[in-house]
């Protein structure tokens, strides 16, 4: 069970959570539970670290970030134990969560579960701070803004968990933001491959390597509301939404004679800036000069055009990275422009990614095209497209973020009645 921010935020729904959790006790299952920080503190901790320096150590930055989950896994064992449980925290360095050391965004290598299997199998619940893990060399890691969803897969698969059940405060995985299109609609079931696309592209329903994670290791995962009645016990049904394999979905749908929906899903992710390099070298390996730094430097670049060039000799080149990179893509490229050889250099934080996703997509054409025309009636100007087998994604303005999203729900059908 893994209990996210909102869940976590204070003593009466810590106590909510201790209550969820000591029913799935009752009802026979051993528990393991991975939580989050209460909502909002990773964020303050985050704000004292960019106060600090804003070219932070991403070593310190782990330590200082890491701390939320530690108060909340200590709160909740506290109050599972005041309300009669067994139960015991296991900081990351203490299972251990062992990872890599890119600090920051750590990936979860291996984790040794001897230890918490045999105190589960003696009736203790488990609680682990999710997000944390722990260097080869020894230090504090923090797998990405998110990641305790990955911990939750991690540990559902190092303990061979029959289910990951994901309790956040919305009921379920919907066709969009529920928060921001009222019509958005409920998902009863979502193949892995499309909550991968989903959760990449901005659905923070789920952190994207949770997902991949839980592809790759077959966990079965649901995602359901922690806002339910504690005091009710256990359901032995699947009240949320399951994400499933190709195969599962069709066995579902089989006999209901269901036609599944072209787009199942669409995701706004406002968290990238654009940046334009002017009068890049027109020749073979311009580019690799770009990018090749960028990579060495850690900064994931999603979208890219490179424009033709306007004389013969040069180019303009445009791409996406994390905003929160936007600093260090600055310092990188401009460490290496001499390599480089650009004119100028200029940002816009001001731009948001639009992208719809579904596995029908495989089989249909005119997906992109609805989505183009859609935005074009509006006025809704398109910067850069980029496409996948199951996903068309634009560049808009982030002001028109909101309105986007909800004229392509209307647009694609999936308007709830
Ligand atoms: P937690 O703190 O439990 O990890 P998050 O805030 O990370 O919760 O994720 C839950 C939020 O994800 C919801 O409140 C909702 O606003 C947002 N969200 C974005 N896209 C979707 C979607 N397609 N379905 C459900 N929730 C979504
Ligand atoms: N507390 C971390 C964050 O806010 C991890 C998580 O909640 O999943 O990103
Ligand atoms: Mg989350």
């Amino acid at each position: 069970m893994k209990f996210g921010g909102t869940s976590m935020a204070g003593t009466e729904r810590i106590r909510r959570v201790a209550k969820i959790v000591q029913r799935q006790q009752a009802a026979g299952h051993e528990v393991a539970v991975v939580v989050s920080a209460m909502a909002g503190e990773t964020d303050r901790l985050v704000n004292f670290s960019r106060e600090a320096s804003a070219l932070y150590d991403p070593a310190e930055y782990d330590v200082v970030v890491a701390s939320g989950e530690q108060v909340t896994s200590g709160l909740l064992a506290m109050h599972l134990q005041a309300l009669g449980s067994k139960a015991r925290s296991w900081l990351g360095w203490q299972l251990p969560v062992r990872t890599d050391d890119a600090h920051g965004s750590a990936r979860i290598e291996a984790i040794d579960s001897d230890a918490v299997i045999a105190s589960m199998q003696a009736g203790e619940i488990a609680v682990i701070p999710g997000f944390q893990g722990i260097s080869p060399q020894g230090r504090i890691t923090t797998l990405g803004r998110g990641g305790s969803d990955t911990s939750a897969v991690a540990v559902a698969a190092a303990v061979k968990a029959d289910r990951c059940d994901i309790y956040t405060d919305v009921d379920g995985v919907y066709t969009t933001d529920p928060r921001i299109v009222a019509k958005a609609r409920k998902l009863k079931n979502v193949t892995y491959e499309e909550m991968l696309e989903l959760a990449s592209v901005g659905s923070k329903v789920l952190q994207t390597r949770s997902v991949s994670l839980a592809m790759k290791e077959k966990v079965r995962v649901q995602v359901l509301s922690s806002f339910i009645d504690e005091d009710a016990p256990a359901a032995d049904t699947l009240p949320g939404t399951m994400i499933v394999s190709d195969e599962e979905l069709a066995k579902i749908q089989e006999g209901l004679d269901m036609e599944r929906q072209l787009i199942t899903g669409i995701a706004a992710d406002k968290n990238d800036a654009k940046v334009i390099l002017t009068a890049v070298p027109d020749r073979p390996g311009a580019v690799a000069t770009i990018f090749g730094p960028l990579a060495a430097a850690n900064i994931n670049v999603d979208m890219i055009i490179q424009n033709v060039g306007r004389a013969d000799t040069d180019t303009d080149v445009t791409f996406t990275v994390p905003q929160a990179d936007l600093e260090r893509t600055k310092a990188v490229l401009d460490e290496n422009r001499p390599s480089i050889g650009y004119e100028k250099l200029s940002t816009d934080p001001k731009i948001s990614k639009i992208s719809v996703v579904g596995v029908g997509m495989r089989s249909h054409a005119g997906v992109a095209a609805t989505m183009f025309k859609a935005l074009a009636d509006r006025g809704i100007n398109i910067q850069a497209i980029s496409t996948s087998e199951i996903k068309v994604s634009v560049l808009i303005d982030s002001d028109e973020t909101e309105l986007a999203v909800r004229l392509l729900h209307t647009a694609y059908g999936l308007d709830a009645a």
